[in-house]
């Protein structure tokens, strides 16, 4: 078996995880799961059967389809999606109601286990360092108040062409955290052992180094012995 080197990054939407877990995963050489685009995958699947409405359909929907990655690149049954579809205002709209579905939320998870599995990972989501990778070497839980956290999403969204507002975006992220961190299965929530970082105001690069610090640290602490294991920045 592989030595368990993964690492959990979980957060709220648009906290900065994708883009500081990407640069991570290159610094370490390891591979690097943005979850969220797997539920955006599962939504996308509901979408095109047209059964937004039909919640009842929707597990069975997305059980019969094949959700695989390959490359950094998700497919549906063989047919690979985009970023832009994934990441589409209807994708957007509908992807927490369909990952509060328990069902959904298992076949992602074993999903992603079977990933982080087979190489070193970091892994990107809201229920990594407290479901999916429950062992994880390291767990990071990012923050940022919501109005940073907008803005970042509605550059993000405008550089990958999407058509929004900047109060659309606020007002999607507001709904998501809403139903995210209510709902009964596997709600967002910060693991105990993970370390927290807010990153209003903080550059990319200073919570990439800030992460370094801490895996460095674990690193030394499993060959020197045990040091503390929470901190909050
Ligand atoms: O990270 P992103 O904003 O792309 O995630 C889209 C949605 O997918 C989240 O709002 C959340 O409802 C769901 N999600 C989840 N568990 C994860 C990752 C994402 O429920 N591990």
């Amino acid at each position: 078996m592989k030595t368990n080197r993964n690492i959990a990054i979980d957060g709220d939407s648009g906290s900065g995880k994708s883009t500081v877990g990407k640069l991570l995963a290159e610094k370490l050489g390891f591979v690097f799961i943005d979850s969220g685009l797997f539920y955006r995958a599962a939504t996308l699947v509901i979408i095109k059967n047209n059964a937004e409405a039909e919640k009842e359909k929707w597990y069975k929907l997305v059980e019969e389809s094949k959700i695989e990655f390959e490359n950094g690149i998700i497919s549906i049954n063989g047919k690979k999606t985009t970023l832009g579809e994934l990441r589409s205002k209807e994708v957007d709209n509908l992807v927490s109601p369909v990952s509060t579905i328990p069902e959904i939320r298992n076949k992602i998870t074993e999903i992603l286990r079977r990933i982080a599995f087979k190489r070193d990972t970091v892994m990107v989501g809201r229920d990594i360092g407290s479901v999916v990778l429950k062992d994880a070497f390291l767990k990071i839980y990012l923050t940022a108040t919501v109005e940073e956290r907008a803005n970042r999403r509605f550059k993000e969204l405008i550089k990958e062409g999407v058509n929004t507002t900047f109060d659309e975006v606020l007002n999607n992220l507001r709904t998501r955290d809403l139903i995210d961190s209510t709902r009964e299965t596997s709600p967002l929530k910060i693991p105990e052992d993970s370390y927290v970082i807010d990153t209003t105001g903080l550059s990319i690069d200073g919570v990439v180094n800030k992460i370094l610090q801490f895996y460095e640290g674990k690193e030394y602490a499993l060959r020197n012995g045990p040091c503390s294991s929470k901190s909050t920045i």
